[in-house]
């Protein structure tokens, strides 16, 4: 990153004073503002408009106005336009307009990396599949390289391609909300990438409290710290909780240890409003309950969590219990390539398994409402209301059921998304009604137009276009083998001269953490009956001195965008063995 970028950057760990960066650096970077300037000018889109309000309210023919970012009214088009839009040109979208898509996990940085197909067997719980020998070489392997490799002149030179793709993997899905990607310096330094799409954990913004998607290891282990995190924080904690299956019968699998490891002292749980538990699948019915009774959410992730363990979250029981539920796919190696193919898993989980127990509404509000309300973000997201955020997505559809449509849309039904008033990405048509710059991309064969220049945005990644950063990756991709032997080279010291002048130039890398050390960890790990049945020990690629990289590496294919775009990606969900039977064939229909 250029010393520009450092200036204004949030930064999360200790400030280097061998750097220059003092804490008042620190606090500017906190007055950068939102992600775009809340000065967007007048707008108006006509359609249908699901509003994702409390009483669900759909208006069939109506007008949504937008000034500076913000929705200014939501009106039947027979209604007059609110004072100061008389003159301003109605956008017609010819479909129905929903509140940009909330994902409440995903882990961005590996979203370049194809399906692990086949998961090549039955896990139990998270702790096994690091250790599988294909992990490494098709996950950790290939990200370790992408995340540290340096260029012939030092520069992390994968680092923007991949941040450029996998947010337009988001755009491309319809994601306007998502978790960030973290950056780890060579100064010790940790920061989130700044993105096109919002980021749970860094908003610069009041009105959007930041939630934290990582706790500090010390806290993580003991019981008296984690509370007292979970009290100070404003939004929520979004935590790994629970990863894995425990079978009818079976009361401590090793999944359901790490919730029952938040009862601190006999009915005292280390749980508040603010915490949010991702996968939770290794819960009870009556755990759920517990979980309710202290406000707690969870992010479920069907199909990361069919593919790995065969099985999912007990929903219906988190329901039952009246736990907010909300979605996230988790990673591409085992999820949905976006949001908008995690709302199909979901659906057809509950019209298979659970004899349709969600509503398709019940299933959009998940991706929409709820996860706003779990961020505490409700006063200025998920709903396509006066006051809001102006972040959605239209579908060409305009018939039949909105929600029904939204889960059967395909990618290429999606002809806009706008994140805070600034369109995105969208048909050639509709952009050019409020952009004249952008770039042109095709999405299953059709033409679409992405719009990526961002005031705010990261200099290092501004000159970066999708096609760059496609070619880029797949070139690092193929090439795996090579850059591996680079990094495997000795670095050549450097001289007594240079480091009396100057300090290193800071250099940043993917902050890996399912694969590296990184001081902050994603999960609570508080012991479980005592310190000797310790929830596990932080995994960090045990298998790392193995064999080197560069004999274990293959090429790999980059991870199409989009389901449009990946001749294999259903098939190769229709084949995976841990898949229950109606969802590994029904999916396919639903694209
Ligand atoms: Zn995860």
């Amino acid at each position: 990153m250029t010393d520009g970028a450092r200036r204004w950057y949030p930064l999360l760990g200790p400030l280097p004073a061998a750097q220059g960066l003092t804490p008042k650096v620190a606090k500017a970077a906190k007055r950068r503002g939102p992600i775009d300037p809340l000065a967007g000018p007048k707008l108006a889109l006509a359609g249908r408009v699901v509003t994702m309000d409390d009483a669900w309210t759909v208006k069939p023919d109506a007008v949504l106005f937008i000034e500076q970012g913000t929705i200014v009214a939501v009106q039947d088009r027979r209604q007059p336009p609110p004072p100061g839009f008389e003159t301003v040109p109605v956008v017609e979208t010819g479909g129905t307009l929903f509140p940009g898509l909330i994902e409440l996990h995903n882990h961005l940085s590996y979203n370049a990396l194809p399906l692990w197909s086949p998961v090549p067997k039955l896990f139990q719980h998270r702790g096994q599949w690091p250790d599988h020998p294909d992990y490494r070489k098709l996950i950790s392997g290939p990200m370790t390289v992408v995340g540290t490799y340096r260029d012939a002149r030092g520069k992390a030179a994968l680092l923007a391609p991949l941040v450029r793709y996998v947010e337009c993997k988001c755009l491309l899905g319809g994601v306007t909300t998502t978790q960030g990607i973290m950056l780890s310096s060579n100064a010790g330094v940790q920061r989130y990438y700044r993105g096109i799409v919002r980021n749970v954990e860094q908003t610069d913004d009041p009105a959007l409290s930041e939630a934290q998607g990582r706790i500090a290891d010390v806290d993580a282990k003991g019981a008296t710290s984690f509370l007292a995190r979970l009290k100070k924080e404003d939004s929520c904690y979004l935590l790994h909780l629970s990863e894995g299956i425990t079978k009818p019968g079976q009361l401590d699998s090793i999944a359901r240890k790490h919730f029952r490891a938040l009862e601190v002292a006999p009915n005292q749980w280390a749980l508040n409003d603010r915490f949010t538990g991702i996968h939770a699948a290794g819960l009870l019915p009556e755990d759920f309950g517990v979980l309710a009774q202290h406000g707690g959410s969870i992010v479920w992730s069907p199909l990361s969590n069919l593919l790995l363990y065969g099985d999912t979250a007990r929903v219906d029981a988190a329901k039952q219990a009246g736990v907010r539920i909300s979605l996230g796919s988790d990673w591409s190696p085992s999820g949905s390539k976006n949001l908008l193919g995690e709302l199909k898993v979901a659906w057809l989980y509950s019209q298979h398994k659970l004899n349709g127990l969600f509503s398709a509404r019940e299933v959009v509000a998940m991706a929409t409402r709820e996860a706003a309300k779990i961020l505490k973000w409700h006063e200025a997201l998920g709903t396509l209301e006066t006051g809001k955020r102006a972040d959605l997505l239209v579908i060409a559809d305009q018939e039949g059921d909105p929600y029904d449509a939204l889960i059967r849309a395909k990618e290429t039904a999606i002809s806009l998304v706008m994140i805070n008033g600034v369109a995105r990405y969208g048909l050639p048509r509709l952009m050019k009604s409020f952009v004249t710059t952008g770039e042109t991309v095709r999405v299953g064969g059709q033409t679409r137009r992405l719009f990526l220049q961002q005031e705010t945005g990261d200099p290092d990644v501004a000159p970066v276009s999708l096609r760059t950063a496609s070619s880029t990756l797949k070139r690092a991709f193929r090439d795996l083998p090579r850059l591996a032997r680079e990094l495997e080279k000795p670095k050549p010291k450097k001289s007594a001269r240079r480091t009396l002048d100057a300090p290193e130039p800071v250099v940043w890398s993917l902050a890996l953490d399912e694969i590296q050390a990184t001081g902050v960890d994603q999960r609570p790990r508080l012991p479980f009956n005592g310190p000797r049945d310790f929830t596990g020990p932080k995994r960090v690629s045990s298998r790392a001195a193995a064999v080197p990289l560069s004999q274990l590496l293959q090429p790999i294919a980059l991870d199409p965008l989009t389901v449009a775009d990946d001749a294999n990606f259903l098939l190769e969900i229709a084949t995976q063995p841990n898949m229950p039977e109606p969802i590994r064939t029904g999916l396919a229909e639903l694209y």
